[in-house]
């Protein structure tokens, strides 16, 4: 089956037998996330738990990246 990241909606390829895919087909499909945005998100939750302040962290990394 087919799933979109909610993040970065890139479209991965999940096998049937895979027990996401599995889970997925019970869910709606938006709570899929790649494993690239999995591991940046739980990355950060360690590093900051509020996602208000996590939100604007994002914003002014972004900023200071130009
Ligand atoms: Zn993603």
């Amino acid at each position: 089956m087919k799933v979109k990241c909610v993040i970065c909606e890139r479209i991965d390829t999940l096998q049937d037998e895979n027990p996401l895919a599995k889970k997925l087909r019970n869910r709606p499909i938006h709570t899929y996330l790649c494993d690239e945005c999995n591991d940046r998100i739980a990355t950060k939750t360690k590093e900051n738990r509020d996602p208000e302040t996590y939100r604007l962290h994002h914003l002014l990394n972004k900023e200071a990246d130009f």
